[in-house]
C-alpha cells in the first residue's frame, strides 16, 4: 500500500513537471541493488561513493526513481540530413543538439526537485564540460543511466546499446533519484530486437562492434569531428526511430 502511494505520489509529481514544460516521458523506479550489481566496477565504486554511510541502507531499501524525457519528432528528424550537394547540414544537426541540452536541463532541474521535494540523492542526466582522452574516463565519471533505465522497467538494451522504450524508442533521455522510501520497482525488460539491425546498418563502429576494441571510443573520436555544439550525434538513435522494425510502433510527439 505504502509502496503504491509513494510511487504514485511522485509519479504525479513527475508528470506535473512535464506538464509544465510541454514534453512527453515515461516514469519507473528500479531495485537498487540490482542495479549496482550490474553496473561496472568502477562504477560501483563512484555509486558507493555517492551515497557514502548510506550506501548499506540502500543495499537492502534503496530504490532509483528513474524518469525520461522524449524527443520532440522534429528534433530527431535533424540528425544527419544531407544538404543537395552531400554534406552535413551541421545547422540542422544543432537543432537536435539544442534539444540535447535543454532536455539535460530540464532533467537535471526535475531530479533536483524531486530530491528535495521526497528526500534522496539526484543523478544528472550527464557529465558536463569535461574533456576527456578516451572514452574510458567517462566510465568512472557517473552511474549508467542505462542501467537504471532498463532495471525501472522503461525499456530494452538494444544492439546500439542505447535503452528502447516500447513508446518513444532510443529518442529518450534519463536522469535518476537515489532514495530509500518504500517503492515499487519496476521489472528489467529483455532485449527485443530480434532480427532488426537498423542502428547497425546506420554507423560502421557499432556493425563492427565485436571485432574494435572499444567502438565507444571509435564513437567518441567521431563525434568529436563532427563538431556540432555538443558531443552527440544520435545516427543510431534516428535509425531506431525512423527504420527499425518497431518504426510504425514507435510515436514522438
Ligand atoms: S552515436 Fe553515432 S557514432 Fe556513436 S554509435 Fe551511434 S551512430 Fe555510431
Ligand atoms: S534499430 Fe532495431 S536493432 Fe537497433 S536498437 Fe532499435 S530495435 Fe534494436
Amino acid at each position: 500500500m505504502e509502496r503504491g502511494q509513494n510511487f504514485q505520489k511522485i509519479k504525479t509529481f513527475f508528470d506535473r513537471k512535464l506538464a509544465e514544460i510541454g514534453y512527453y516521458g515515461v516514469f519507473g523506479v528500479a531495485e537498487f541493488k540490482k542495479v549496482y550489481d550490474m553496473l561496472m566496477s568502477v562504477q560501483k565504486v563512484i555509486l558507493e561513493n555517492i551515497c557514502c554511510e548510506q550506501f548499506h541502507d540502500f543495499i537492502m531499501n534503496g530504490s532509483f526513481v528513474c524518469f525520461g524525457i522524449a524527443f520532440p519528432e522534429f528534433a530527431v528528424d535533424c540528425i544527419d540530413v544531407r544538404l543537395c550537394d552531400g554534406s552535413i547540414d551541421r545547422h540542422k544537426w544543432n537543432i537536435y543538439v539544442e534539444e540535447y541540452n535543454k532536455i539535460n536541463g530540464f532533467l537535471n532541474a526535475i531530479a533536483g526537485e524531486i530530491a528535495d521535494s521526497f528526500g534522496g540523492i539526484p543523478i544528472q542526466a550527464t557529465v558536463e564540460g569535461i574533456k576527456v582522452k578516451n572514452v574510458e574516463e567517462y566510465y568512472g565519471m557517473t552511474v549508467s543511466h542505462r542501467v537504471i533505465a532498463e532495471n525501472a522497467g522503461l525499456g530494452w538494451r538494444g544492439k546500439n546499446e542505447l535503452v528502447v522504450n516500447e513508446k518513444f524508442s532510443c529518442a529518450i533521455r534519463f536522469a535518476s533519484v537515489i532514495t530509500d522510501l518504500p517503492l515499487i520497482h519496476g521489472e528489467k525488460v529483455e532485449t527485443s530486437c530480434g532480427e532488426c539491425e537498423a542502428c547497425l546498418k546506420s554507423c560502421s563502429f557499432l556493425k563492427n562492434k565485436d571485432k574494435l576494441e572499444d567502438y565507444r571510443e571509435n564513437c567518441r573520436k567521431y563525434i568529436l569531428k563532427l563538431g556540432l555544439k555538443a558531443e552527440v550525434c544520435g545516427k543510431c538513435n534516428k535509425a531506431c526511430y525512423r527504420k527499425s522494425i518497431f518504426r510504425e510502433r514507435f510515436k514522438l510527439k
